[in-house]
């Protein structure tokens, strides 16, 4: 199998392969030309722009890749298929985001994040993939949570490594519609995170549903997979202006 850069061995993405096989995952030959060439360009962007302070292939395999398709169980097969719109807030180099829409083609994503370089990188690397039904938002969460376009939207919002769920909460649950869902990946503080968001969640219209614990093959970390149903309106004054759901995070 021939991209750009060279050939893709079975060998070589061993650990893609088997970390999502343990995901009930199935990747095929298309799909690992995919994750070469995004792992091409993310190591070649990395040498002028700082995107990622893991760029071997092993590494980045199992930390990006793994890591970012470990949201998909938590996803239904009707939304995969079904052309959910999500967006992923913070996406910087594109985690979860491109992982997700690698395996799951038909999903409609929206990859938003506040510093322009890394939306170069992403319309860069979206293009050279050759994926479509894919919109880049150059903003930051609260404001696009404030925009009509942006508000109440989407099926799904999710975020990994953006900031602890109390802020992460206002971020999202603005741009989930009701009846949407929001999705936190987090680290082994996930239930802590939960217990110190619980009043922002509520204040904000969603209520947790699953908090659920994930195993990446290679990683030794404890991973978390918080899922948060919309099941109000969100009260207009949320999310507050820049800087303030971080400065000042409801509690
Ligand atoms: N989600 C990616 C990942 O897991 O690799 C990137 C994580 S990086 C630590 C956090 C990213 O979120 C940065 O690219 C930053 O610019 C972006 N970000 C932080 N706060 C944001 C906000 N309020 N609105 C939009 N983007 C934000």
């Amino acid at each position: 199998m021939r991209t750009p850069s060279g050939y893709v061995s079975d060998t070589e993405m061993v650990r893609l392969i088997r970390g999502a096989q343990e995901l009930g995952i199935h990747l095929d030959d298309k799909h690992m030309v995919l994750f070469r060439i995004y792992y091409d360009a993310l190591v070649e962007w990395n040498e002028r722009f700082n995107l990622t302070a893991i760029t071997d292939f092993e590494g980045v395999q199992i930390r990006h890749f793994l890591d970012s398709l470990s949201c998909l169980p938590a996803l239904p097969h009707r939304d995969i298929q079904g052309g959910a719109r999500l967006i992923d807030v913070g996406t910087g180099a594109g985690f979860p985001g491109i992982p997700l829409k690698i395996v799951c083609p038909d999903l409609s994503l929206t990859l938003l994040e506040a510093t322009q370089k890394k939306i170069g990188f992403l319309e860069h690397v979206v293009g050279t993939m050759g994926l479509r039904g894919v919109t880049f938002v150059n903003r930051r969460a609260e404001e696009w949570g404030q925009d009509a376009e942006g508000r109440e939207r989407y099926d799904w919002a999710v975020a990994r490594a953006v900031a602890e769920l109390p802020t992460l909460a206002e971020y999202l649950l603005p741009l989930a519609r009701v009846g949407g869902k929001v999705l936190a990946q987090k680290g082994e503080n996930g239930p802590a995170e939960v217990h110190a968001a619980e009043r922002a969640i509520h204040l904000l219209g969603g209520r947790v549903s699953r908090l659920v614990p994930v195993t990446i093959h290679g990683l030794a970390e404890s991973r978390y997979i918080v899922v948060i149903d919309k099941v109000a309106a969100t009260p207009e004054k949320y999310p507050r202006r820049p800087g303030m759901p971080a400065k000042r995070p409801l509690g």
